[in-house]
């Protein structure tokens, strides 16, 4: 730290990102992105005529982009806002939204970041335990009086809320911005998109990282009424209105036109989730439930860190969270069935 940093930040304690090593190859579990490419028609998408209009910025609107996700959601495009990278809707979020007198409420295991945007636009958060078997306890979110944040499924656990228990939680705190972060959402949940059009306190954060195998892209959307979307809007206007650069605006148009290349996948995905939860039983692990891309599972005797360290040595990466509670867990991404049964082989050994 310098002697010039602000003394806003001193105390600031930053997200860790999982691994992204160049020096190896390893079966690469640890960050819940897709293990198939993008679709034929984004490399088409991107091709040599856009990269040759890169000395000129991208449309700052992102219009066609968000005319395309408004008509793939069946939304307005006035509903619709694009970040790079969902990070970055959670970020400005926090901005618009909350303050020292608009606290946030969330989970005590959930997406790490949530706790880091409250301490770097120094909001109030409220933290709220999960129940003994890592569930969301809904009553605790109901009139809770302050902004909500919740990943629908949550992460890093992969357990889901019904509609109805989303629906209770915007229902009750009518003034207040109920964000529900459906990141892993395709692989099994229920979005709260029919929601959308009752409630103007529901903000749906949603990213191209994960079942649309865009994550070297960085592209992130919210869905969420009008008035919500233009006070995003004045925060992006006010940080880096060209966030979103040429390649991946056509990427992302490309991405939506190939939907059942997307949806194959995400089933592919769940049939392997099932069968790695399963063989991960089968070895006397305990898997909890999981609506999303990835497992969340410990095998009682032995401590997280050391099987995530030989499994390491072994070439496989997955993601440890040196965090009460969570500690004996690992996070596995679901892979291909090939890759899965490497895991499994390394762990026999
Ligand atoms: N929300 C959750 C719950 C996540 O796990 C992630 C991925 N780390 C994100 C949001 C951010 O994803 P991205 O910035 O790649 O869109």
């Amino acid at each position: 730290m310098s002697r010039f940093l602000s003394q806003r930040f001193a105390a600031l304690e930053p997200y860790t990102p999982g691994e992204q090593p160049q020096d190896r190859t390893y079966i690469k579990l640890n960050t819940n992105e897709s293990p198939y490419p993008p679709s034929p028609r984004v490399l088409e998408a991107v091709n040599a005529e856009q990269v040759s209009m890169l000395n000129l910025y991208p449309d700052p609107t992102c219009g066609l982009l968000r005319e395309k996700l408004a008509e793939t959601y069946g939304v307005g495009p006035e509903n619709v806002f694009v970040t790079n990278g969902s990070d970055d809707i959670l970020n400005m979020s926090f901005m618009a939204f909350c303050d020292r007198d608009h606290g946030i409420a969330f989970p005590d295991i959930t997406y790490g970041f949530y706790s880091v945007y409250g301490q770097l636009h120094d909001v109030p958060c409220r933290v709220i335990p999960l129940t003994e078997d890592y569930q969301v306890h809904v009553p605790d979110y109901v009139n809770i009086g302050s902004n909500v944040i919740i990943a629908n499924p949550n992460a890093p656990t992969g357990i889901a809320l019904s509609l109805e228990e989303i629906e209770r939680i915007v229902q009750s705190n009518p003034d207040h911005v109920v964000m529900i972060d459906e990141a892993y959402v395709d692989f099994g949940a229920v979005s709260a998109l029919p929601l959308l059009g009752q409630y103007k306190n529901l903000l749906i954060i949603r990213t191209y990282s994960k079942s649309r195998s865009l994550a070297g892209a960085r592209l992130g959307f919210a869905i969420g009424d009008a008035a919500l979307i233009e006070d995003l809007e004045r925060i992006k206007y006010s940080m880096n209105p060209y966030d979103i650069n040429r390649l991946t605006q056509v990427a992302g148009i490309a991405c939506l036109e190939s939907d059942d290349y997307y949806k194959a996948n995400a089933e592919k995905i769940i049939r392997v989730r099932d069968y790695t939860t399963k063989a991960l039983e089968a070895r006397g692990f305990t898997v909890l439930p999981s609506g999303a891309n990835f497992v969340f599972a410990k095998k009682p005797g032995i401590a997280g860190k050391d099987l995530y360290q030989f499994l390491r040595e072994n070439g496989v990466l997955v993601r440890w969270f040196d965090k009460e509670r969570i500690r004996d867990f690992l996070r596995i991404t679901i892979g291909t069935r090939e890759q899965m049964d490497k895991l499994l082989f390394v762990l026999d050994k």
